[in-house]
Order: structure tokens, then sequence, then C-alpha cells
């Protein structure tokens, strides 16, 4: 690997020092590129600064001054006020910071300060700042700050003074060592639309306008959407290229029957996807892919159908669960539709009993059994298959990435891989999150599904809201009643919702019958808690979230969520997929305080059913950072300048050359690579081992 200039400690650079190194290992900075990527946070445009003589009463401001005198004055109540006085060319005014007199050691006479406040009358004109910068100190030349004003993250040992101070010694020298990361060529950033990688890193920490920081900041987020997708473009040719899969032989011998003894026929979204799988599952490159798609957009269909040219190719086929009752459901469905087609479905689950499970095992073994079904108990040691040729994966986010593996990672064995989710993040978000496996979306709905209706309710209509359950019991149907269970107050909300089930089944619904289901109860509590609301034992089931997803009780009309503004969108998208599963018309009652703020976010959820749109705008409220969280290592979150759902065409761009590469130069040997490999080692250390697993 070439050094680079931008390898060195950031000790040596001017005005840094052994004690300084130390504060910006704090705030993650250890070499000189790190400095030169610590970008601002905030841009103030020349223009929204006023000339100080300009302001008036009433005002709200930003104003740009040198200190002229400052000190602390008492009140008369005890509230110690510091104040300053600041000067531009224009006039002074009188800045004011009551109950802040620390502020007097940390303002010196001379500073130039930054501020954004409401301009107040009190014996005169007076700012009462709400933001502060300290944009130099004593008669520093400022000579980063051009009509934009720039503020870097900053922190108590390395207040903003002195980052700008550092950059003002070290930027030029900085911004000339940034060519030797160039990894694109003029024809590439040409056809790309992107400045060179100085002139990004130029206009972002000394931009003429805001909209040069925004281009300069599109670079960076190419950048790292390359690189992670660069990462996820090895893992994929690691698990697709190098190892060769099956190419499936289709014969239609069990295909067609299927299409003739279906009670419906594909839609279209079900045709594209399958012909998607199909290719795919025929090729000899092993298959790797995410299936999205709504709760109840047919994915169990599509999954049916490549289960069975896996197996009119003599093939076995695996179709795993993340829970028992799901497992059998599956199951039995199975069983139904493919009796008259002779295929065999065994099932395997933890409880199967003994004799059962030595049974399946030596069907498996001997390859008698073709096609399975079950829980994380068929990626155990002991499950031996003769020709294992697909897995399904049902609801994806319920296993680990781990099991995931495990499945796929046999010795013996290198079966085709399909994933399905039916939590409807937005294209984008799937492609960065799973770049390494490819995509396919199921974006529409079989049709003649009656949408659920979604109101909002505040809590004093509960009488109403339990007499229309009333109803819908007389009708014969069954109603979900859900509170919210958080990690923090797991102890509280749990009590709360036991205390609400022995209300509701002693004075709200004493003729009926209630079930409880939460997170405490054993495996085999909750197993038949379930099962009595599946064959329509109880009426009313209170639960704590964990409704098992994808549980298909399609006489469940009414679903109520209390304290819906604890919930997120999407979550509350899922739990509202619950109902609407049969054919009579269901409601979804989202209990929540009107004048809650939190509850203006859940009207998404009454203008949309399309889980897509509400993951979307779920995703713009929440931000794209705790989405990330899991999947993180170190300190460094993995995008910082990349906004998923703003820079969508960055991403598909990226993920197109990043594939590109990897399939040119699959280990980036290749002279020209070096600048990139170098790159991406350094970015993305950790998830290189990550993905190194087998
Ligand atoms: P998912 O697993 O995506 O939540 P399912 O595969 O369980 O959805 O399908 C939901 C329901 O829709 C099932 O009852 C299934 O039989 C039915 N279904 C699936 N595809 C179609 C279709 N093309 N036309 C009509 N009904 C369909
Ligand atoms: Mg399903």
């Amino acid at each position: 690997m070439s050094y680079s200039q931008l390898d060195r400690p950031v000790q040596f650079l001017k005005g840094v020092g052994p004690k300084r190194a130390d504060a910006f290992a704090r705030l993650g900075i250890c070499s000189a590129r790190d400095l030169l990527y610590h970008i601002p946070r905030r841009y103030d445009d020349a223009s929204t600064v006023q000339p100080i003589g300009e302001l008036e009463v009433g005002m709200d401001a930003t104003a740009l001054g040198q200190v002229r005198s400052k000190g602390v004055i008492p009140t008369r109540k005890g509230l110690r006020i510091f104040q300053a006085v600041i000067e531009d060319d224009s006039g002074m005014i009188t800045a004011a910071w009551p109950g802040q007199p620390w502020l007097d050691r940390k303002i010196h006479q001379g500073d130039t300060i930054l501020v954004t406040g409401r301009v107040k009358f009190f014996h005169g004109r007076q700012i009462q700042p709400r933001e502060l910068t300290i944009i130099s100190r004593g008669g520093d030349i400022d000579k980063n700050s051009g009509h934009i004003y720039v503020t870097y993250p900053a922190s108590e040992e390395l207040p903003q003074w002195v980052l700008r101070r550092i950059f003002g010694q070290n930027l030029d020298e900085l911004l000339e060592w940034a060519d030797d990361d160039e990894y694109l060529t003029i024809g590439e950033l040409r056809t790309r639309e992107l400045p060179p990688l100085s002139r990004a890193l130029t206009w972002l920490h000394r931009p003429e306008t805001i909209a040069e920081a925004e281009r300069g900041r599109r670079r960076l987020a190419y950048d790292e959407l390359f690189f992670l997708q660069l990462v996820q473009a090895q893992a994929r040719r690691r698990v697709a290229d190098l190892e060769p899969g099956i190419a499936h032989q289709r014969t239609n011998k069990l295909i067609r029957p299927l299409h003739e003894k279906l009670p419906f026929t594909l839609t279209g979204a079900q045709a594209r996807v399958l012909r998607e799988v199909y290719a795919d599952m025929q090729s000899s490159r092993r298959m790797s892919r995410l299936l999205q798609g709504d709760v109840g957009s047919g994915k169990t269909a599509v999954a049916l159908f490549a289960m069975l040219l896996a197996v009119e190719g003599d093939y076995q086929a695996a179709l795993m669960a993340p829970t028992e009752i799901l497992a059998e459901q599956h199951a039995i469905s199975l069983r139904e539709i493919l009796s008259p087609l002779l295929v065999d479905v065994v099932l395997l689950t933890g409880s199967s009993s003994a004799p059962e499970r030595r049974a399946t095992l030596a069907a498996l073994k001997s390859g008698s059994a073709k096609l399975v079904v079950g829980t994380h108990a068929l990626i155990e040691e002991s499950v031996v298959f003769t020709a294992l040729g697909l897995v399904v994966v049902d609801e994806q986010h319920r296993f680990g990435v781990r099991q995931r593996m495990a499945l796929m990672e046999r010795d013996d064995v290198r079966p085709d891989v399909l994933v399905m989710s039916a939590t409807p993040i937005p294209r984008s978000l799937a492609m960065a999150l799973h770049g390494d496996l490819d995509l396919s979306v199921l974006d529409a709905l079989p049709p003649g599904r009656v949408p659920v209706r979604t109101v909002i309710q505040t809590p004093d209509h509960r009488e109403e809201i339990y007499k229309f359950i009333h109803q819908q019991i007389g009708e014969g149907h069954q109603a979900y009643i859900v509170y919210p269970l958080v990690a923090e107050s797991e102890k509280v909300d749990l009590l709360a919702a036991t205390d609400e089930y022995e209300r509701l089944r002693r004075d709200v619904f004493p003729n009926h019958q209630v079930g409880l289901i939460h997170g405490q109860l054993s495996g085999t509590k909750k197993d038949s808690v379930m099962r009595a609301f599946l064959g329509g034992e109880t009426d009313v089931l209170v639960a704590t979230t964990v409704i098992e997803v994808g549980i298909d009780v399609g006489n469940a009309t009414v679903m109520v969520v209390e304290h819906a503004e604890r919930f997120g969108l999407s979550q509350l998208h899922q739990l509202r997929g619950r109902v609407g599963r049969g054919g009579a018309e269901s409601h979804c009652i989202l209990v929540a305080e009107s004048r809650d703020e939190a509850s203006e976010r859940l009207r998404v959820l009454t203008e949309t059913t399309d889980g897509f749109e509400v993951a979307r705008a779920d995703l713009q409220i929440r931000g794209q950072g705790d989405l990330f969280g899991r999947e993180q290592h170190g300190r460094d979150p993995v995008l910082r300048f990349a906004d998923i759902i703003a820079d969508e065409e960055l991403l598909v761009e990226a993920q197109k050359e990043a594939r590109a590469l990897i399939a040119s130069d699959p280990e980036l040997t290749s002279t020209e690579h070096q600048i990139i490999r170098a790159q991406l080692q350094g970015r993305y250390r950790d998830r290189l081992e990550m993905y190194a697993v087998g």
C-alpha cells in the first residue's frame, strides 16, 4: 500500500501537538485524513447574517461581531448574567446570556463571535443568543470565512476557534494531499457528474455558496455509498460466484399442475418476481435474493413455485419460519395445495416428538422427503439432506445474519437462497443494508383485498371502541388490543398491560373469552395462547407488541393499539397487517391523545395502506441513524454524508459501479485499483472481517 501524507498522525500538523492530538482522538480524529474529513456541521450564509446596525427589536437574527467589552452582571434576584458588547462595521449591540456566568471564561475580549437569537428591548437593544460560535480568538485573521461561515463539530477541549485556527494553518496543505485519495479518473468524474475529491473538500470547508457545500457533500456521499456497495459486492461474489450453485432444471412437471390447482392466478408483480427467481435458480450462479413484499402481498405463493422448481429437478427445498406456529401454518397450507400433486411436506420444529424427528431426519437424509418446513431446528448439525437445492427464509428480520449464513454454509451443499421480508423498507435502504443480496419487490397486492380502515381516536372514546368490539364479536369476529412495551420502562408497561387485561376481562368483556400474550411468557405458553385465538376459542387477544409475525387469523377484524404514539409507523403498519386477512372489512383503531404532536405523525397511516409509503415516512421522521445501529461496528456511523432517501440515484449508480468493478477485478489486485483497495481497507476494516466468514 502506498503511503500518503494523509496517513500522518494528526499530532504532527501545525498547531496540534501531543495534548491536542489526544483531544482529537476523542473526536475520532487520528490522522491528517480524519481531520480533512472533519466537515462543518453548519453553514451560515452571509446574506442571513445581519449588520448589527440594522438589528431591530423583535427580530430573530444572526449577527457576527468582535467582542469590545464583556462581564458578569448580578441581578437583584440573584441571577447572574453574562454580557458582551459586540461590534461590526455598522454598529454595536449587547449580547446577554442570563444564568450563564461561566461564559466569561470562554469568551475573550477581541474574539469574533457568531450569535443567533431574538433582539429584545432592555436598556436599549439586546440580543439573547440561543446559539453561539466563537469564530476566532483575539486578533486571528480568519482566512476561512468568505461569504459563508462554517461551524465544525467541536468539543469542550477543542472549541470552535481552536478548530478554525488549526484548519487555517493546515487546510491548504491538506487539500493538496487530498489528490492522493482520488480514485476516479477525469472521465469517470465526468460521467458520474461529480467534482474531484480535492474540489469537493474545498467546497465543504470554504464554500462560496451553500449550494457549493451541497455539491461537495454529494461527492463524499457517493464515495461512502460506493465503498459500502463495494464491500457488499465482494461479499455477494463470495457467496454467489466463487462457489458454483445449482443450475436447476425446469421440467414443468410440477409447476404446470400447480398453476392449474391454485385457486387464483398470480398477480403481475408475483409473475415478474418469479421470473427473476427462476432465472437465478436456472443459472449455475448461486442465488442469493431478498424478496420484499408488504404483509399479504403473496410472498408465500412465490416461494411455493420456487420450491417446486427445485423439487421437479430432483432437489430438496426447505422453508424456514421464525416461529413454530408459523411453520405449522405453512406446513398445513402447503400440504393442502401439494397433496394432489403427490409432493410430501414434512415438518421439523423444536417440539417435534423424538420418533417424528427421527423419521423426518431419515427421510431428509435418504431424499424421500422433498420439501421440509421448519423453524431454526432446521439448521442443527444433525439435519442432513441428500440434495438440498433451495432454502427459503421467511420473515428474515427475525433471524440473525449468522443463522441465515449457517443454513447456507454447509460444506456439502450450496443451495440457492431466497430470503423473504415483510418489513417494507424503501428500496434504496434495502440496497444499502443488503447490497450483498439481489432484490425483488412485490409492489402490488392481490386484487379484491378490502383495505383496513384506519382511524385515530382519543382515549375518551374508549367506551365507543369497546362497544364496537362487542358488535364485531356479535358478528362472530375477533379483536386484538395491543399495549406498548418499550425496553426503558418494560416493568411498568408490562404491569399496565396486565392490569388492563384484568380490567377488560372483568369489567368490559365479562361474557367473552379474553387472552393475554406478552414476551415474558414461556414459548409453550405463548403457543397455546396463540392457538386458542387461532382456533376461535378466545374473542379478544390482549398483547404487548409481540403478536406473532405473519400469523393468519382471517377472522380477526379489529386491531386496537393503545398509546399508538409510542410506536413507530412501520411497527403500527405491521400490527395493522394482522387484520384484514379474511374477506370481511377490518378496522385499525389507533388510540392517541389528539393534543400530542406525535399523533400528527400517525396521520400517514390513515392516509395510506401502502407499507412502502409508510416506511418512507417513518424513515424521514426518525432519520436513518438508528437503522444502521445494529450493523454498525466502531464509533463511526456507516453513512455520514449520504442520505438514503434523498440520494437514491447516487446509491443506484454506486451499486452498479461497485458490482462492475468487482466483476472485472474481484480482489482489486490490478495496479490501477490500488487506491480503491487502500481506501476500502481504511474505511471498512471491521466490515471486511465481518463479511469474510467462510
Ligand atoms: P405474505 O406472505 O406476503 O404476507 P401470503 O403469501 O400469505 O402473503 O398471501 C396472503 C393471502 O393472499 C393468502 O391467503 C394467499 O392465498 C392469497 N394470495 C396470494 N397470491 C394471490 C393472488 N395472486 N391472488 C389472490 N390471492 C392471493
Ligand atoms: Mg408470509
